[in-house]
């Protein structure tokens, strides 16, 4: 999952990357309720709560998808066969990365 957020000082999106599906995991991963981490962009160090950290749809799997939905619509034209099962997966692909970050984004962590 890709999580994201604003810099307190310059206001600049930052992005980093985490194994964790979901808050709880990200709570377990980091041992703690807080990010500690540095701006990419100013070089700001600052705490943010997991709470306050949007996870964003995995853009390598929505690019990937729309590539095979265009591949795929290109075999079925060249080869006149009808694949309705395989030209619905990347599309399935593609709202599975956003309901994913949206399931992210819905879990909320008990506040200590
Ligand atoms: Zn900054």
């Amino acid at each position: 999952m890709t999580l994201s957020y604003y810099c307190k000082s310059c206001a600049v999106k930052n992005f980093f990357k985490t194994k964790a599906t979901n808050r709880f995991e990200l709570q377990q991963e980091l041992g703690a309720d807080e990010i500690n981490r540095r701006c990419d962009y100013c070089g700001n160090i600052e705490k943010r709560h997991i709470n306050r950290l949007t996870a964003q749809p995995n853009k390598t799997l929505m690019i990937l998808s729309v590539v095979l939905a265009i591949l795929l619509t290109t075999t079925i034209f060249m080869f006149g066969f009808i694949a309705a099962l395989t030209f619905t997966f990347p599309i399935w692909l593609f709202f599975d990365a956003q309901k994913r970050a949206s399931l992210f984004n819905k879990t909320m962590i008990r506040r200590r």
